[in-house]
């Protein structure tokens, strides 16, 4: 056993959304060296936690049982004493219905270190996502947090009598399965059955959805509606608001089913960005960019760049490889002085400029022939190398076909990867499924990483002309950004039904 005692964190996830655990939360879950965690915890908020960490699902149903409250509090005391920082991570608030006081005696007894982080209660949250203010000066001057659990088949110790008479919100957690007692129990209470009810299923996430009812209607409703948990049912005149406040749902990403291309390496702006507006995100990692070992094409051309007038790059990291390359031949900028030097797109302009290069040609147009034509403009004469990816020659076959003298040399090979995600991807096409993409690599990437024959189905949502030109070419139904940016990306996205 370590020298040293770990100590156990019990952070509140919140209710679903990644967004929704607070920073200090976040901080902490960073740190975990085991993460152990339950069934309300969002897949989203987990993939918060290091990727090195140990992660134990104690929300798993083990012959129809959950694991016992007495096994999980074992677990958290040993990996505490074997000198972890062990993140306990729980749906909503720890303390609220959440069995966090229990798993902390075990840990006082043995003396071991721990924090408490709240979180934001589910309650709150999926009404405040589904447009109802849990109080309101007009409708709601208190609010009762109720557990709808019931033991040996009966909800117990409700004091309904109270409940009715306070005119106040009333909030029941667990409360799908004994519905229709709760909902008895208030009416037999004299509650009016006029009152407002709802339920909201799945709050904060791209699968919520809310049921507005009346005391009245509210069973026959929720079985209508098959009100499956988690759920939090309301009653009070506040869930009356929903209809005027319903921002989340009104959102026009919000339960679209939209996969998102991305290289393997790289930061994730529009699925944080569609999640935050209620999307069901699949992420899709289809491209790999990987280094070629003993890059031969390369160190060809860095030897021999006095035998050409220009460079150009057709990526960002065609330019980080030949700048790498260059290095290792104990070469920099200055090897470059006598030669004009042409980016596609404004990524790669960037790239260069961390060496110090400017670029003298940048076509605002990202497309091959709009390049091919500034380079006739500009009156571009002698020797071309250009640098690409070894499977995707267009812009040298481009510059070949407008007459120039090029000569490609490779500076990295991309790796399409298959699908990876809960289902085949040949699922969600027949779903009718929408997919974002930000280069047209990634295009490339989607089409030869599966095995899919007809993509005519798949909407593809592109940021560029070449990005759209390459969906189109694999016919499928292409649509462009009106602006190259993830804003005009996503305003496109909005638009499709
Ligand atoms: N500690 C948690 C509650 C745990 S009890 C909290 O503070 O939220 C489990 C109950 O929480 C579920 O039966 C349901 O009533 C509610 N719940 C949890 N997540 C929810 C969600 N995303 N939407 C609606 N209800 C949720």
């Amino acid at each position: 056993m370590s020298e040293k005692k770990g100590r156990v964190i019990l952070i509140g996830a919140g209710p679903g959304d990644k967004g929704l655990i607070t920073v200090k939360g976040l901080e902490y879950l960073k740190k975990a060296d085991v993460v152990v965690y339950d069934r309300l915890v969002s897949k989203d908020v987990l993939s918060l936690s290091p990727e090195t960490a140990e992660f134990i699902n104690v929300g798993k149903v083990m012959n129809h049982h959950n694991i016992p409250q007495p096994e999980i509090n074992e677990i958290l005391l040993n990996k505490a004493l074997e000198g972890k920082t062990v993140v306990r991570l729980k749906g909503g608030d720890p303390f609220v219905f959440g069995r966090g006081g229990e798993e902390l005696e075990l840990l006082t007894i043995h003396n071991i270190e721990y924090e408490i982080v709240p979180g934001i209660t589910s309650a709150i949250s999926a009404l405040a996502y589904a447009g109802i203010p849990v109080t309101h000066r007009d409708f709601a001057s208190s609010i009762h947090f109720v557990t709808g659990h019931a033991k040996d088949g009966l909800v117990e110790n409700i004091d309904f009598k109270a409940l009715a008479a306070s005119k106040g919100t009333i909030l029941f957690y667990m409360g799908v399965s004994t519905l229709s007692q709760l909902i008895n129990g208030l009416i037999m209470a004299g509650i009016d059955k006029n009152t407002p009810c709802a339920a909201v299923e799945n709050g904060t996430r791209y699968n919520m959805r809310t049921l507005i009812s009346t005391v009245e209607n509210m069973v026959s409703d929720a079985e209508k509606f098959q009100l499956k948990s988690p759920a939090v049912i309301a009653v009070g005149k506040v869930c009356s608001l929903s209809d005027k406040f319903a921002w989340f749902s009104k959102s026009k990403i919000f339960s679209k089913q939209i996969i998102v291309t991305r290289p393997v390496v790289s930061n994730n702006i529009l699925t944080d960005r569609l999640k935050n507006a209620g999307a069901e995100v699949i992420d899709y990692p289809c491209i790999k960019i990987n280094e070629i070992e003993n890059n031969k094409s390369l160190l060809n051309l860095t030897a021999n760049l006095d035998k050409y007038n220009m460079l150009i790059f057709a990526s960002k990291n065609s330019a980080a490889y030949f700048f790498k390359s260059l290095a290792e031949n104990k070469k920099d900028s200055r090897a470059l002085s006598h030669l004009l030097i042409g980016a596609l797109g404004k990524s790669t302009y960037d790239e260069l400029k961390k060496y110090g290069i400017y670029a003298d040609i940048m076509p605002e147009k990202y497309t091959f022939t709009a390049f091919a034509s500034s380079l006739k403009k500009a009156e571009i004469k002698g020797n071309i190398a250009v640098l690409e990816a070894a499977n995707d020659k267009r812009l040298s076959d481009e510059l070949k076909n407008h007459g120039f003298n090029v000569a490609p040399f490779i500076a990295y090979d991309i790796e399409y990867l298959p699908l990876d995600y809960i289902k085949p991807l040949q699922e969600y096409i027949d779903n009718g499924v929408i997919a974002a993409f930000t280069s047209s690599a990634a295009v490339h990437g989607f089409v030869h990483g599966n095995k899919i024959e007809d993509l005519s189905k798949i909407k593809a949502v592109c940021i560029g002309k070449l990005t759209y030109e390459t969906a189109l070419g694999y016919k499928m139904q292409a649509y462009m950004a009106e602006k190259p940016t993830i804003d005009s990306l996503i305003e496109k996205l909005k638009e499709l039904e």
